[in-house]
């Protein structure tokens, strides 16, 4: 049983690197992000409210994220080990949930943190495309789907989100540096940090990350 957070800003490889763990290591994933989105396409309150957020690259309130959070970490399949992708991303969240994982006897194992510079993470953003049915990413040069805009695994449209557009993703990287990137230290100090380089590229990282969670 592994309960691991995985930090980096956006296009450092989270989504990819979780949906791959998940398969290999058995463990839930719980992607705030991804939450967010299925919130927005059911049309809920929750959803209209992250919306207005999430369009201009803002974090949604800590309140909602954190209460969406504590639900979703309380259920009963999380025993098993889990996966936190995008969240925490504020040290008022760091610090819930670490109350939270205390209280439910659910402790973090590993921080996993992602390396990315940015001219590479605007590279890849910009040129992300996303399953609209499944969700898989591809890029428009490096992860070409077989078939233009059609998605390998299922067959669903790729569409490009939102929030991937410039003027939301220098909001996003804004809010990564001040508000995320001293979470590391948090997350230091308490011996959980361990940090790779996403250069190298997503099947080399996914071998480098299962060997370390072979070990602990
Ligand atoms: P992501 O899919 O992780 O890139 O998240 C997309 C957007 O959802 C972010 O830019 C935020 O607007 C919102 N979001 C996701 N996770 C969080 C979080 N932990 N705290 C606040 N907002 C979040």
């Amino acid at each position: 049983m592994k309960n691991i957070i995985l930090m980096g800003a956006p296009g450092a490889g989270k989504g990819t690197l979780a949906k791959q763990l998940k398969e290999r290591f058995k463990l839930v994933h719980i992607s705030t992000g991804d939450m967010f989105r299925e919130a927005i396409k059911a049309g809920t309150e929750l959803g209209k409210l992250a919306s207005s957020y999430m369009a201009k690259g803002d974090l949604v309130p800590d309140e909602v994220t954190i209460g969406i959070v504590k639900d979703r970490l309380s259920q009963d399949d999380c025993a098993k080990g889990f996966i936190l992708d995008g969240f925490p991303r504020t040290l008022a969240q760091a610090e819930a949930l670490d109350k939270l994982s205390n209280e439910i006897n659910r402790s973090i194992d590993v921080v996993i943190n992602l390396d990315c510079d940015n001219k590479e993470l605007i590279r890849r953003i910009s040129g992300r495309r996303v399953c609209k049915v499944c969700g898989a990413p591809y890029h428009i040069e490096t992860m070409k789907p077989k078939v233009d805009g059609i998605c390998d695994l299922c067959g669903g449209p790729l569409f490009q989100r939102p929030d991937d557009n410039e003027e939301a993703l220098k909001v996003r990287l804004e809010h990564y540096t001040h508000d995320t990137k001293p979470l590391l230290d948090f997350y230091d100090s308490k011996n959980l940090l361990v940090s790779f380089d996403s250069l190298v590229g997503a099947e080399p990282l996914f071998d480098e990350v299962s060997l370390l969670l072979h070990k602990i």
